[in-house]
C-alpha cells in the first residue's frame, strides 16, 4: 500500500500542530509508521487520501456502533443543522435523550450533558465530592477516566503506550487526593479505605475496562467494591464512557448485577458527535448547580445537533438489542481466529470479547490488571498492526486500546481479516 500522502499530510501537520496530532493516540507513536490521514468513511469501511481502503475495527475509538454515514443519523442531524447549530438555551432533544438514557438504567434518575468523555468524569468527581464533603478519591491502575488533572494518575492507554505514568503540569498537591488500588484486587481497596480511615469521596471504575486493552472486573471484585464502598459511605461511580451501550445495551450493567451510585456516559451517545453525560439518583444530582451548590456548566453542552445523533442512535439500539448478540458472535469469530493464526506460529495470544468490544494481547497469560497488561509483547503488536493496516484492517495503534464491531462489519470483513492475520503472523515468524 502506498501511503505517500498521508506522509506528506502528516509532515505538514506536524508543522502547526504538536505530534501532528489532536489527540496523542493518534500518533502511530508505539506501532511503525505514519497514521494515515482519512478522507472518509462508509459503513464498516475508512478511506485515507492515499485511496486505500481499510475494515475499520476503531470506529472513532468507540462512538460510531452503526458504523460511517448511518443514513438515518446523517438525516436528524442535516435537519438539526438546519434549524440551527446552537441555542445556549433549552431544547426538547435534551429532555428526549435523558429520557431515554434514564428509562434504560436503574442506577439512574437524571443525567446532565456534557461535551466530552472528560468534562462528564471531571464533573461527576467533583459532584461525589461536593455530596460526600470529602476530597479523596479512588482510582485503579490502567483504568483511563479523561485527562482532568485529578484523574491523570497511571491511566492507561495514552500514557502507557508513551510510558508516562503521570504527566508535567498536574500538581502533586491536586494528585495528593487521587488513591490507586490494583484493578480485579479487592484487597487493595480495603487497603486503601483502612490507610484514608475511610475518608474517600468515590472509588471511580471503568467496569469493564477498556484502556488498558480489554480487561473486565469479575464480578465478585465489583461486588466486594460496591460492599465498602456502602460500609464507608463512599460513592460508586461506574465510567461507562466507553462500556456504555458497547459490552451491551447497558454496558456493563447488562452484564453485572451491581448497580452504581453514578454514572458517567460518552462515546456512542454521541454518535461521532461530541456530547457526555453523567448521572445519579435525584437526590445525588439535587446537589448539581441550579438546584444545589455544586457548580458545572458548558456553552455547548446539549448541543442541538449532537443531541440529534445521539438520539437517533440510541432509539435504533434500544429497537434492536439482538444486534448485541450479533457484535458478541462476529467480535468471538475474529479474536478466535487471530489466535488460531498466532497459535499456528507457536505464538501465544490471549483475547476477550464483551459484546462489540474486543481485546487481544501478544501474552501467555490472563490479564486481570494493568501490570499483566504490561507484559505483552508490544514489539510483536507493532509487527502485527503495520502487517494488517498493509493488507487494509485497521486496527487501533497501542496494544492497550480496545477494538470495536459496528453494525456494518459484515462476516465477510471478519474472515478477510483473519486471512490477513494468517498472513501477517506467518511472516512475523519467518
Ligand atoms: C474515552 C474515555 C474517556 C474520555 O472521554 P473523551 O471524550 O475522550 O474525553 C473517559 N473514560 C473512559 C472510560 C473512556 O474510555
Amino acid at each position: 500500500m502506498a501511503y505517500d500522502k498521508s506522509i506528506a499530510a502528516f509532515e505538514e501537520a506536524y508543522k502547526v500542530i504538536p505530534g501532528g496530532v489532536d489527540s496523542p493516540v493518534r500518533a502511530f507513536s508505539g506501532v511503525e509508521g505514519t497514521p494515515p490521514f482519512i478522507e472518509k468513511g462508509e459503513g464498516g469501511y475508512l478511506f485515507d487520501i492515499d485511496g486505500n481502503r481499510y475494515i475499520d475495527y476503531v470506529q472513532s475509538w468507540g462512538p460510531l456502533i452503526f458504523g460511517h454515514c448511518d443514513a438515518d443519523i446523517e438525516k436528524s442531524v442535516i435537519e438539526a443543522v438546519k434549524r440551527g447549530l446552537s441555542f445556549g438555551a433549552p431544547t426538547t432533544v435534551e429532555t428526549e435523550l435523558a429520557q431515554e438514557i434514564v428509562s434504560m438504567f436503574d442506577s439512574l434518575d437524571k443525567v446532565r450533558f456534557v461535551s466530552s468523555g472528560t468534562e462528564a468524569v471531571m464533573s461527576a468527581i467533583r459532584l461525589a465530592r461536593g455530596v460526600t464533603g470529602r476530597d479523596n478519591i479512588l482510582k485503579f491502575t490502567g483504568c483511563y477516566h479523561g485527562h482532568s488533572d485529578s484523574l491523570l494518575v497511571q491511566a492507561g492507554s495514552g500514557l502507557a503506550t508513551f510510558g508516562t505514568p503521570s504527566s508535567p503540569g498536574v500538581p502533586a498537591d491536586l494528585t495528593k487526593h487521587t488513591l490507586l488500588a490494583t484493578y480485579n484486587d479487592i484487597a487493595s481497596v480495603e487497603k486503601c479505605f483502612t490507610d484514608a480511615k475511610g475518608d474517600i469521596a468515590c472509588v471511580i471504575i471503568e467496569p469493564i475496562a477498556g484502556n488498558m486493552g480489554l480487561v473486565p472486573a469479575d464480578e465478585a471484585f465489583l461486588e466486594g467494591l460496591r460492599a465498602l464502598c456502602d460500609e464507608h459511605g463512599a460513592l460508586l461511580i461506574f465510567d461507562e464512557v466507553m462500556s456504555g451501550f458497547r459490552a451491551s445495551l447497558t454496558g456493563a450493567q447488562g452484564i453485572s448485577k451491581v448497580k452504581p451510585d453514578m454514572l458517567t456516559l460518552g462515546k456512542v451517545i454521541g454518535a461521532g458527535m461530541p456530547v457526555g453525560a453523567f448521572g445519579a439518583s435525584a437526590e445525588i444530582m439535587a446537589h448539581l448547580s441550579p438546584e444545589g451548590p455544586v457548580y458545572q456548566a458548558g456553552t455547548l453542552s446539549g448541543n442541538p445537533v449532537a443531541m440529534a445523533a445521539g438520539l437517533t442512535s440510541l432509539r435504533k439500539l434500544k429497537a434492536n438489542p439482538g444486534m448485541y448478540v450479533a457484535f458478541g458472535m462476529k467480535a468471538k469469530k475474529l479474536v478466535d481466529g487471530f489466535q488460531k493464526a498466532a497459535a499456528a506460529v507457536s505464538v501465544p495470544m490471549v483475547t476477550d470479547v464483551r459484546g462489540s468490544m474486543f481485546g487481544f494481547f501478544f501474552s501467555d497469560k490472563p490479564v486481570k490488571n494493568f501490570a499483566d497488561a504490561c507484559e505483552n509483547d508490544t514489539e510483536m503488536f507493532a509487527k502485527f498492526h503495520k502487517g494488517m493496516l498493509d493488507r487494509g484492517v485497521y486496527l487501533a495503534c497501542s496494544s492497550y486500546e480496545t477494538g470495536f464491531i459496528c453494525a456494518a462489519t459484515t462476516d465477510e470483513m471478519i474472515e478477510q481479516s483473519i486471512k490477513a492475520a494468517y498472513e501477517v503472523m506467518a511472516e512475523i515468524k519467518a
